[in-house]
């Protein structure tokens, strides 16, 4: 394999990505769908025993929720809203005029209801926090979905819809800080049964504008997030595959979630970008998984 030929361009040709002429918005092949699964039951094997309890949401959103979580203060950049044709007879007929002349005819769409998931977790806390004060011992929860961030990019570890599978908890400050220490020590084992080289750093968010650049100081002299790095692409600029974010009390104090004793809940979350390791395995271990070395077929395929 010409290890010169971008990583993009080897996948597709490999036909493990399927090109849609949109950067960051591809097909998937069987292939790469099975090593997803297998590595998701892999994640199982990590974090079965502590009973989360699973919800799936679509990939989009409540835009109500979507509004309350603060997201177009952060990241503007990245959201992608849901838009819709409301209009009358008359409306369509100038709709279709407007698409064979080959003008826009996005700018009389109207926004509906549901914005696309930015992160799995985003519909999580208003759902919960509806159920009242949480349980004694506080919520663990598994996640799992398509995700939207508006990054066109040629790095195919930089998509616009891809998939993260979370583990969220909720609970006192002393509760969700263990919970993050703790995957984050399994998230380092988890990669290394799959023979990918780690490392873990503090990490920061590109939060938007002037200010911006405080929230951004303020997650690194908190520690509030940290990454797990494999490379990719690149290996002076390893891609971050898994996230660990404590949100303190953001979140509870957001949508109103309380502990059994009446506090304000903190959160904390686990993130795994499923298509960067995926990405991250084929581009280590080779781009067919029969030639995959044979400790991890074990670990993904039993
Ligand atoms: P980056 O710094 O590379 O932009 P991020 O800090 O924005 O990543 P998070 O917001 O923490 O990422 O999202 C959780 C996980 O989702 C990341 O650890 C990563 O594995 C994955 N992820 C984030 N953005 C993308 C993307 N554009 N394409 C594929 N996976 C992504
Ligand atoms: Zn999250
Ligand atoms: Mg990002």
């Amino acid at each position: 394999m010409d290890i010169q030929t971008p990583l993009l361009n080897r996948l597709f040709d490999a036909g493990l990505l399927i090109d849609t002429g949109v950067d960051g918005l591809y097909g998937r092949s069987g292939a790469f769908e099975d090593v997803i699964a297998r590595f998701e039951t892999l994640i199982e094997t990590f974090g079965g025993a502590d009973n989360a309890e699973a919800i799936r949401f679509p990939p989009g959103m409540n835009r109500t929720h979507f509004e309350g979580s603060g997201y177009m203060k952060s990241f503007p950049q990245l959201a992608g809203t849901v838009h819709s044709f409301c209009g009358c007879d008359r409306d369509h007929m100038n709709l279709l005029k407007c698409m064979a002349e080959g003008e826009d005819w996005t700018k009389d769409q109207e926004a509906t209801d549901i914005v696309l998931t930015p992160a799995a977790c985003y519909p999580l806390y208003p759902t919960i926090a509806k159920r009242g004060a949480l349980p004694e011992g506080g919520g663990l929860f598994d996640l799992q979905s398509y995700c939207f961030r508006h990054e066109p990019s040629k790095d195919p570890a930089r998509m616009q819809m891809f998939r993260m599978r979370e583990y969220v908890r909720m609970g006192t400050p002393a509760e969700v800080r263990a919970f993050r220490q703790q995957w984050m020590e399994r998230g380092k084992q988890l990669i290394e049964t799959v023979q990918l080289p780690v490392e873990i750093d503090i990490a920061n968010d590109p939060f938007f504008g002037r200010a911006g650049k405080m929230l951004a100081n303020n997650q690194r002299d908190q520690n509030l997030k940290f990454e797990l790095l494999i490379p990719v692409t690149s290996t002076a600029k390893p891609t971050a595959c898994l996230s660990f974010n404590y949100h303190q009390d953001h979140f509870g104090a957001t949508w109103g979630l309380k502990t059994t004793d009446g506090e304000v809940a903190h959160t904390a979350c686990v993130g795994f970008g499923l298509e960067r390791i995926a990405l991250a395995l084929f581009a280590h271990h080779g781009l067919d998984t029969a030639d995959w070395p044979e400790p991890v077929r074990k670990a993904l395929w039993g």
